[in-house]
């Protein structure tokens, strides 16, 4: 019988859980089933700690273009930053806007 997937909060939970785990049990035909990585929006991808909220601004096109006060994450741990679920969400109304704009040229 084929195990159920596990749930990883991160690569480095997902490395260290592989590197310690026989894959047999997972794997059907010789294929390893699909991997399933929920991210947890304070948390950091790449070393699971748990992340600041920051607000910046972030220059696009050489700073043409800018987004005021965007929520973001900040590891103390690593460094690495993510923007938040809420931005990440807008991007896809802000490129139909940009389009728009483009269009009535
Ligand atoms: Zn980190």
């Amino acid at each position: 019988m084929i195990k159920d997937m596990p749930v990883f909060k991160s690569d480095k939970e997902a490395a260290e859980f592989w590197d310690k785990t026989d894959a047999t049990p997972y794997m059907e035909g010789g294929e390893i089933g699909e991997f399933i990585w929920e991210p947890v929006e304070d948390r950091c991808n790449y070393c699971s700690s748990k992340m600041e909220e920051i607000v910046r601004d972030i220059d696009f096109l050489k700073g043409r273009i800018t987004f005021h006060k965007i929520k973001k994450y900040h590891c103390p741990n690593c460094g690495k930053e993510k923007l938040a679920k809420e931005f990440r969400e807008e991007i896809p109304l802000i490129t139909k806007e940009l389009v728009e704009i483009a269009l009535q040229v």
